[in-house]
This record gives C-alpha cells, structure tokens and sequence, in this order.
C-alpha cells in the first residue's frame, strides 16, 4: 500500500541531490539536438525517455556514461543552459518540490566558447526564470546550484573558486563527481581547503561505487557535512544495529545522507527498494533525504521516490514529513532562510493531515 503517489506530490519535498545533466526533458533534448545537428539515438521524445531509461538501466557503465553525452551536447550554450535550468525548476515545482539545489559541472559546459563565470550565469539566470514562472503559476519555490568537479580529471581548485566568488549570487556549494573508484576524495583535498578557508559549504559524492575509505576520506579528510548517497556507510553497521566508529560519527553529527533508491538500483547497490540501506539507515535515525540523482535516467521525481520508500517499507505521512524536514535542515541555505524552508515544510504536511 503505502502513500499514494497523488499525496507524495502535494506534500512539500525538498530536492537536494539532482544533477542538472541528469534531468532534462526529452523533448528539449530532441528540439535542441535538431537545433545544433547533433545525432540522437532516436528524435521522438517518447522514445528517447525510454532509451535514456534503458542505457542507464543496463547495468553498463559504458552505456550509462554515453546518456550524459547527449544531454551534455545540448547544454553548451547560454539560451542552452539557461533554457534547461528554468525547466528544472519548473519540473520541480510541479512535482512538489520547494526547494531544489542543481548540481552541474561548468568544466562539461565550455565547447560552445562559453566561459566558466558565463556558464554559471546562463544557470543563474534560468533558475531565476524558473523561479519567477513557478512564483506567477502560484508554486513557489526556491533554486540553487551546486558547482561540480570532476573528479577523474586534475585536481584543481578553479571549480571551488568560481563557486565561492559566486556565493551571493545562487552558488550555494560545491561537490566532486564522476568515477568514485580509483578517484578518493582526497584528491580534491586542496579544493576542500580552500572552501573551508573561505567558510563555504559543499557535499562530497561518497560511499556509491567505493565503500567506507571513501567515505571516511569525504568526512575527516575533507571534511563533508552531507554525503552523496553514503549509502555504502551500511557497511560499518553490525546486523543487530551496532554502530562502528565511522558510521557513529556521520550519525552523532548529523552528516546529511543524499540518498537516491532509484538511481542506485540502477549502479546495483540493492535489485529492489525494499533491500536498499535506506530503511535500515531510517531506522536507526541517521540524517536519511530523499533525492532523485538523474530524473531521465531514473525516469523518475522525488514524488515517485516518496512513494517508492512507502510503499516499499511502510512509510506513513509522518515518515515522509521527516524526510522532507531533514533535507531541509542540511540545505546549503543561510539559518534564517532554512528556518522558513522548515516552516513551510511543517505547514505543507498540516494541511493534508
Ligand atoms: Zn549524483
């Protein structure tokens, strides 16, 4: 049974993982492909959905990579960019969703002659379209982006200065992602350092395709206050629930999790809902959000992942108000801000009880 998915998407959800490459919708994919003749497996929206859907789901990394080559190939432009952040937000929106963070990669975004500070403007000003459009359309919500590096390339710290010089103007933090085995977190140590001088936030993809050296190096080294998925921390927790040191930590800290059941099917952390970590880690009260990761390749939202975890594992409204107020604790928003972000969490699920 569970909650009906019509109640996941009126209830007030807060997106923390999704990354702007991963959720683009099919027709603009095809428009804007066919705009700059760039060949596509298939041009017929529906059919690419299901594509999209399908690679990622094959269970090859080769062919799960090769769909951000066609989402990436049509966001190397500012209308490009812009035009598909103010769809994020808007998709958002209509799902239910009141604040949303889009984590991209500027490095990914430049073979149109774009500059990094350009790319990221075109992204600020489509969140804000977006936003006004939800506002005018009655859904409000709040959006911001996440600067991404790639975690496979050189370290650097480029990415990390280009997100704290645009720290007043909707950059809200940094994150590293990409191939997580073979590629540590610390890596990246220096771009850590640097945000840390500079008082900014970030979040570390960990604990996905590598377990708990991962995950401790994303903690301690670097020094992470949320965790990509992290889901793999499951592996420091005893089967009667005893906690290890690592896992203790992450929990006594409220280290935010961001965990995305589908899209960790489909990279095999679990074959169903039901056996992934995310019910056990709820259980025993870790900080456990909600997110979507890649809505295209997960054809899926964060309504329909609500609902998944319901049903799956008996999630009642009350549940879900958790879920939601959690995200909305570890969102890379000033207190103040964050403090309304909760409120309307709380006043969105009185209403429907
Ligand atoms: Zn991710």
């Amino acid at each position: 049974m569970g909650v009906p998915i019509e109640v996941c998407r009126a209830v007030p959800k807060v997106a923390l993982h999704d990354h702007l490459d991963g959720g683009l919708r099919p027709s603009t994919i095809v428009e804007e492909a066919a705009a700059v003749g760039h060949a596509l497996p298939t041009d017929d929206p529906a059919a690419l959905g299901e594509w999209f859907f399908e690679a990622a789901d094959s269970g090859s990394l080769v062919r799960y990579l090769e769909t951000f080559d066609h989402t990436i190939a049509v966001m190397q432009t500012a209308a490009q960019l812009r035009r598909v952040a103010a769809e994020f937000v808007e998709d958002q929106a209509i799902d239910g969703v009141v604040y949303a963070e889009a984590r991209w990669a500027p490095e990914q975004h430049l073979r149109g002659g774009l500059s990094l500070q350009q790319a990221v403007d075109a992204v600020r000003d489509g969140l804000a379209d977006g936003m006004a459009a939800c506002a005018a359309a009655g859904r409000p919500i709040l959006a911001r982006q996440i600067l991404t590096s790639m975690r496979h390339g050189a370290p650097t710290t480029e990415i990390a200065e280009l997100a704290v010089a645009n720290r007043h103007d909707s950059v809200c933090g940094f994150d590293i992602a990409g191939a997580e085995d073979g590629f540590p977190p610390s890596r990246f140590v220096d771009a850590f350092d640097y945000l840390k001088r500079h008082n900014f936030e970030f979040t570390v993809h960990a604990g996905e395709a590598f377990g708990l050296p991962s995950i401790w190096e994303a903690v301690q080294l670097c020094g992470a206050s949320r965790l990509g998925h992290g889901v793999r921390l499951i592996e420091d927790i005893a089967p009667d629930g005893t906690l290890g040191e690592l896992s203790s930590y992450v929990r006594d800290r409220r280290i935010a999790l961001e965990l995305c059941p589908s899209s960790n099917l489909q990279t095999g952390i679990a074959s169903t809902i039901a056996e992934h970590p995310f019910g056990r880690l709820a259980e025993l009260r870790f900080r456990v959000t909600v997110s979507c990761d890649n809505r295209l390749m997960s054809r899926t939202t964060l309504s329909r992942e609500f609902a998944l975890l319901s049903e799956a594992f008996g999630y009642e409204l009350a549940d879900l108000r958790r879920f939601s107020i959690n995200a909305a604790k570890s969102a890379f928003l000033p207190y103040d801000q964050r403090l309304v972000l909760i409120d309307r969490v709380k006043e969105g699920f009185a209403a429907l009880t």
